[in-house]
């Protein structure tokens, strides 16, 4: 692929330029370049080129015909590859996706790409003997004659425009410039000594040879050169090899596979004929594009349709993606599919190592690997031969990018598919809006799961009214009462609570301060274990005080109860219980999933106590009993899709119950026990909870009526942010051509509901069109108008799932 050394020296070199061509850059700028080659380069290799006094990697695009008159020519200094690196298939998916979501080709390109294919630009410069330097402050800088790294120097010396000044300096011929570039995805060697198997060992050795020689052979006749030489010295070594006794040989490294390997074993389970007629309905699509939407019940069953359906593809040599969100990426989920489909299988998440997610690109590029199975990011496997595309857990919102590109990824999904004509299947018990509309207005083909398999029933459900239970620390009598006959019967108990830390603030009891973040000017949760307060928006912790800061009284109220402290009064009340939580906090832990699934699987956990984490995909029979302690905290966000939000947790985790022999329960504790949310999450009713929420959404003009589109504006000066947003309102209010859009509405500037994270200001306006080309029309002419003043920053986010 790449040039064979790991480090390249590379020159610029000046010949007859004949061909241009479009460089795609890791920076979010249209490039108002276009790059010149005397060589002819295939779309989709990596070249080399100068971007901003830079050297920096791109990607090579489309072949200009002629040389472009008008636009600034750069020279490509040098070509990595001689094939594409990129497939076709997605720099197609760049193009489309930096078209819609409003960022570069390259932003978008690079966001697919395993960071170990964009090898490090390096440049080092020293003064050139007995020439002095004109610019004094670079003199300074060279003046001990050695060379220096070019970037080294940038960050020591953050205010010096040392691009600039060494650019002029190599123009004049001031100093030595060496160029190199690091690659990183080569495969790793390490030089391994072994012992020569027919190499007759002489009566008598030194000590130390002899000592090395015996620990040789002990280990099987080889060890690393790493390992041997941390006991004895090289020399000892090389003694040996000059006897003759063992030799010094490179061998391969490779990465070690993240996930055990589990055994080959298919399931085999004859379907339900639920199942069956939604295997049958989603076949008759096969082969060609086409969106199925599977609704399905939690614990319907709705992986034995999709592993169906794959089985089929399989055999036709096509290959597949599968989408779960990161959340359900459960050692379960892992080992279900590992079980089925064995080697062909690569798994792709975010705690995968640079070298590991090389490893998989490779093997996936190749064919090595038929069914990808991760996070949204997976979505850009280098998967030739695309057959077909899962998203399951299809509405959730960690789909979403949050930062650039944000793209999301079940759209995604979809894009792609079209783009090289696969199947898609969409599924959840609880689908988005957006595709239950599209659904019903039959743009989705739609196949449904209604029931369980087998005689298991839904779980029964229950709504408790916090207004008037007397309660132990948020756990109401019936509640409590449940968890302990659990106990007795060795049955398990999950307990949802989507609110992490001890409590939500601490308050002095003296003079009522509560401690806020200083960046974000919201109060800081109290953290029993780590004794801190934290801030959950932006991460910003303190240790926790002993006394206020305001008055140096000693007492404290704290705020709402979070997991801690939920774990706290269940050890109290349950001392025999074994009590696991799981919250973003203890998942820092390695291998806290894994813990919780063997756990939870072996009966080793009576109590599971967790936020939403817990609350997706997990198929435990044990768990008889399932306790949301309060519902409303998702309800009472500031956001359209609240309703929405709450209706979905409380059903995946209400499905969590009752999988098993023995009816499930599910109790929902809450101080808005008639809001349609929770009705119908306790019925597990979803076409009646979304038949009122589509009205809602209808009548407010929310998706899935409208798009939305979201640019949010920054700046650390509140004063001057706050004069240039009012002065934004006006000129929009000017803005006839915008008016005359049918059906856009744009709201703000206003401060975002979250005026403040991380020491910036923040104001958004949100922009609603009736569809996406109306809704490019719109932030065209809107961006065209408001010309962003230096100090402020904008984000752009169309189909944004937070307005936050
Ligand atoms: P969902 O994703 O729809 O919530 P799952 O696919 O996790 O449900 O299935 C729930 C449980 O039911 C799993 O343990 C699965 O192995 C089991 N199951 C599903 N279909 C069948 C079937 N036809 N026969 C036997 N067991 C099944
Ligand atoms: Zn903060």
């Amino acid at each position: 692929m790449a040039n064979g050394k790991a480090l390249t020296k590379y020159h610029a070199s000046h010949t007859l330029f004949s061909m241009y061509y479009h460089v795609y850059l890791p920076v979010n700028l249209d490039t108002e370049f276009t790059y010149s080659s005397s060589q002819a380069i295939a779309e989709g290799c990596r070249v080399l080129v100068s971007f901003n006094r830079r050297d920096m990697i791109g990607i090579c695009g489309q072949r200009v015909q002629d040389a472009p008159r008008g636009v600034r020519i750069r020279e490509i200094t040098e070509v990595l590859d001689s094939q594409p690196i990129i497939p076709q298939s997605l720099l197609e998916l760049a193009r489309w996706m930096a078209s819609y979501y409003r960022n570069s080709i390259g932003i978008c390109l690079f966001a697919m790409l395993p960071a170990r294919l964009i090898p490090d630009p390096d440049m080092s410069i020293r003064s050139k003997e007995g020439i002095s330097i004109t610019d004094s402050q670079l003199a300074d800088l060279l003046a001990d004659g050695d060379w220096h790294i070019v970037q080294d120097l940038r960050k020591a010396h953050p205010r010096l425009p040392l691009l600039k000044m060494v650019e002029i300096a190599e123009q004049n011929d001031e100093i030595d410039v060496d160029r190199k570039l690091k690659h990183r995805d080569k495969p790793r060697y390490a030089n391994f000594v072994s012992v020569i198997p027919d190499a007759v060992k002489p009566q008598s050795l030194p000590p130390r040879q002899s000592e090395a020689y015996t620990m040789l052979m002990a280990s099987g006749g080889e060890m690393s050169m790493a390992a041997l030489s941390s006991v004895v010295s090289y020399s000892v070594i090389k003694g040996l090899v000059g006897k003759g006794l063992v030799r010094i040989i490179p061998r391969r490294i490779d990465p070690p596979p993240v996930y055990e390997d589990y055994p080959f074993a298919p399931k085999n389970i004859s379907l339900t004929s639920e199942q069956a007629m939604a295997v049958q309905s989603i076949s008759q699509g096969y082969g060609k594009f086409e969106v199925n939407l599977l609704y399905g019940v939690t614990g319907s069953g709705k992986t034995e349709v999709y592993i169906h359906i794959m089985r089929r593809y399989l055999d036709d040599n096509k290959n597949i993606i599968f989408l779960i969100p990161e959340i359900s990426l459960t050692p379960q989920m892992v080992e279900r599919f590992s079980n089925e489909f064995g080697s062909i299988l690569a798994i792709n998440h975010s705690r995968l190592s640079d070298a590991e997610r090389l490893r998989q690109w490779q093997l996936i590029q190749s064919g090595q690997k038929r069914i990808v199975v991760g996070a949204r990011s997976a979505i850009f496997a280098p998967l030739p031969n695309l057959g077909l595309i899962v998203v399951d857990e299809e509405h959730e919102q960690s789909y979403k990018q949050e930062n650039l590109p944000r793209y999301h990824g079940r759209d995604m999904a979809i894009v792609r598919a079209m783009q090289s004509g696969a199947q898609v299947i969409i599924g959840s018990a609880t689908p988005a809006l957006e595709s239950w509309y599209n659904q019903l207005n039959d743009k989705y083909r739609y196949h449904r799961l209604t029931a369980r398999p087998f005689a298991i029933a839904m779980p029964e459900v229950e709504v408790l009214d916090l207004r008037e239970q007397e309660t132990e620390g948020l756990l109401s009598h019936p509640l409590l009462e449940a968890i302990e006959s659990r106990l007795r019967e060795k049955q398990q108990v999950i307990l949802f609570h989507n609110r992490r830390g001890y409590s939500s603030y601490l308050q002095c009891l003296k003079c009522g301060h509560t401690i806020k973040c200083p960046d974000c000017d919201v109060s800081m949760y109290y953290h029993r274990d780590t004794e801190e307060l934290r801030c959950h928006y932006c991460g910003y912790g303190i240790p926790s005080p002993r006394k206020c800061p305001s008055c140096n009284a000693f007492s404290f109220s704290y705020g709402s109860a979070g997991t801690q402290k939920l774990e706290q009064n269940l050890k109290l009340l349950f001392p025999s219980a074994r009590i696991l939580r799981l919250d973003s906090d203890s998942a820092r832990r390695q291998d806290a999933h894994k813990q919780m699934y063997k756990g939870m699987k072996n009966r080793e956990i009576d109590i599971l106590l967790g936020t939403q984490m817990i609350s997706k995909g997990l198929d435990f029979p044990g768990v008889t009993l399932v306790g949301i302690v309060l519902a409303d905290i998702s309800l009472n966000v500031p956001d359209f899709r609240s309703a929405e939000r709450t209706f979905q947790h409380l059903t995946q985790v209400a499905g969590r119950s009752g999988r098993g022999e023995w009816q499930g329960e599910v109790l929902i504790q809450t101080y808005n026990p008639h809001h349609y949310s929770i009705i119908n999450a306790a019925k597990q009713d979803y076409e009646a909870f979304a038949t009122i929420e589509l009205s809602h959404r209808q009548q407010m003009y929310y998706p899935p009526f409208c798009r939305l589109g979201r640019l949010l504006y920054s700046s650390d000066n509140l004063e001057y942010i706050r004069e240039r947003m009012e002065a934004f309102g006006s000129e929009l209010g000017r803005l006839s051509s915008l008016k005359s859009l049918a059906g856009v509405i744009v709201l703000g500037p206003v401060p975002a509901p979250l005026p403040k994270l991380g020491s910036l200001y923040r104001f958004h306006l949100v922009v609603k069109a009736p569809n996406a080309n109306v809704m490019r029309q719109a932030i065209d002419m809107i961006l065209a108008a408001l010309k962003l003043p230096s100090g402020i920053r904008l984000q752009i986010d169309i189909d944004p799932v937070s307005l936050m």
